[in-house]
């Protein structure tokens, strides 16, 4: 393992001591970014890019490498009732017999792409995400479940997970779906205070939440994590720091810790939070240092942005190994696949292409029904797309670009093509993010914790002013 990887435990110490993010440091880097779960990102995807763009994309792959292993991801939309700090794509409804064309059209939609991949394609993840996939009910994640395997192949080890809101799971519903074949479980939990949680709409007991992390254990879940988000209204440090201890408590697997975004003119439920409850800057950034101590003092591991895993994990594992790799779900420990996507708003990734379901329900089923891919825009990556995203993923991913295996692999003299950058790196190199020695790049232990800022020096698109706009600030 290389030390400057990850926070040594003397940084981790030192953090205790001293401010995780100095205010000089903070007034020059917390700015607003992407996550980089894809690049380019998907706001730079656009409508020039179709249905037959896809399925040139799905034939392309069908008859170059027809037998490498796929991800799947399986995007269940509806939610029963709305969290006010919510920025998915969601349906809000109690009719829960809304399920049943949702589900004709995600088997219509496998079978589309059967039809283009062959039968029996092989599946080494598949992942449900929402909305809220425990929406529906365990007869209708068998059905899906069903028709998933009739049309792909999963490996014997493959890697099957979905977002449990602790609101709408029991035991017996996490044995159900433990039979179905489901390895790995997500909790939302965001924040376990009582008055957060009404602030924000989402009210789960502690009780509950522990209830279903003792089942998971008992009926072997490979893997847990749990999603918290800092920034909410009414959060102080006093009341998250014992959320921080109530999940150490319960020791989840990984932990996703995410900075809450308030953008009430971009998606509506957020107006239903009081801006005056919400925490000041410093109040943010004592939250997040807050939480950082206290994962890392507890045998955690900053795997990367947002990011947290016992050090026995396989992610922590893989980040030591240098082998981690980053997709639309975060970090994983799976190389990079090809992924299709099924389900309203969904994103796929097939060879050098994105594509984008149609993110209005009515606008899916008419595609769909009418026995077209719901395509409604996506990209083909340029050259200069490929290597930029090469060299973020390697950042986010490694913390280290060897600037000689981009050259070798993609036919370009990295100071010529990245002399910008460059200059860039050496102004964070004096900041004491990233250490820039002939041939190599190397994000430091500090600069773990600003690593999107690193990264965000490669953004071919954000060199014009304002082009970061409409992302989420780093802290
Ligand atoms: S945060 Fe999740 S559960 Fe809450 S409304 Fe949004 S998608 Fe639904």
């Amino acid at each position: 393992m290389q030390a400057a990887l990850r926070p040594s435990q003397t940084e981790s110490q030192a953090h205790a001591a001293s401010p995780l993010f100095p205010p000089q440091l903070l007034a020059r880097l917390d700015k607003n970014g992407p996550r980089y779960t894809s690049y380019p990102t998907a706001d730079r995807y656009h409508g020039g890019f179709g249905e037959q763009d896809y399925r040139q994309a799905l034939q392309q792959r069908r008859a170059g490498a027809p037998a490498e292993p796929l991800s799947l991801y399986v995007h269940i939309p509806f939610c029963e009732s709305v969290c006010y700090y919510c920025a998915c794509n969601k349906v809000v409804t109690r009719h829960h017999d809304r399920a049943a064309r949702y589900l004709d059209a995600l088997a219509a939609e496998i079978e589309l792409h059967v039809r283009e991949l062959g039968e029996g394609v092989p599946v080494s993840q598949l992942h449900f995400g929402g909305g809220t996939p425990t929406f529906l009910s365990d007869e209708e994640l068998s059905r899906l479940m069903a028709n998933l395997r009739r049309a792909f192949r999963f490996e014997a080890d493959a890697e099957i997970s979905i977002e449990v809101d602790p609101r709408t799971a029991t035991p017996e519903r996490l044995a159900y779906m433990r039979e179905l074949g489901f390895n790995r479980l997500s909790f939302g939990v965001q924040d376990f205070d009582p008055r957060v949680q009404a602030a924000v709409h989402r009210q789960q007991s502690f009780e509950d939440v522990r209830a279903l992390m003792q089942s998971a254990r008992a009926l072997g879940y490979a893997s847990v994590n749990m999603d918290l988000i800092y920034g909410l209204p009414l959060q102080t440090t006093e009341s998250f720091a014992r959320t921080i201890e109530q999940v150490i408590s319960l020791r989840p697997d990984r932990i996703a810790l995410y900075a809450y975004a308030h953008l009430p003119t971009r998606f509506k439920p957020q107006r239903r939070i009081n801006e005056a409850d919400l925490p000041d800057r410093e109040t943010r950034v004592g939250l997040l240092s807050a939480a950082i101590d206290g994962f890392l003092k507890q045998g955690y591991a900053y795997i990367g942005m947002d990011h947290f895993a016992l050090e026995t994990d396989a992610l922590a594992i893989a980040k030591r190994r240098g082998e981690l790799h980053r997709n639309f779900q975060g970090y994983s420990t799976q190389p990079d696949r090809d992924l299709v996507a099924l389900g309203v708003s969904a994103i796929g990734r097939i060879g050098s292409t994105y594509s984008q379901n149609a993110k209005v329900l009515d606008e899916y089923y008419a595609a769909i029904e009418a026995g077209r891919f719901a395509v409604e825009r996506g990209l083909a990556l340029s050259a200069d797309d490929l290597v930029r995203r090469e060299v973020i993923m390697d950042i986010m991913c490694q913390g280290r670009v060897d600037f000689g295996r981009i050259e070798a692999r993609h036919g370009l003299r990295f100071a010529d093509h990245f002399d910008r950058e460059l200059l860039q790196m050496a102004n964070l190199a004096e900041l004491g993010l990233v250490n820039l020695r002939p041939g190599e790049l190397q994000v430091t232990g500090l600069g773990w914790y600003f690593v999107r800022a690193v990264a965000m020096a490669f953004d071919g698109y954000l060199h014009a002013p304002g082009s970061a706009a409409s992302y989420s600030r780093i802290i």
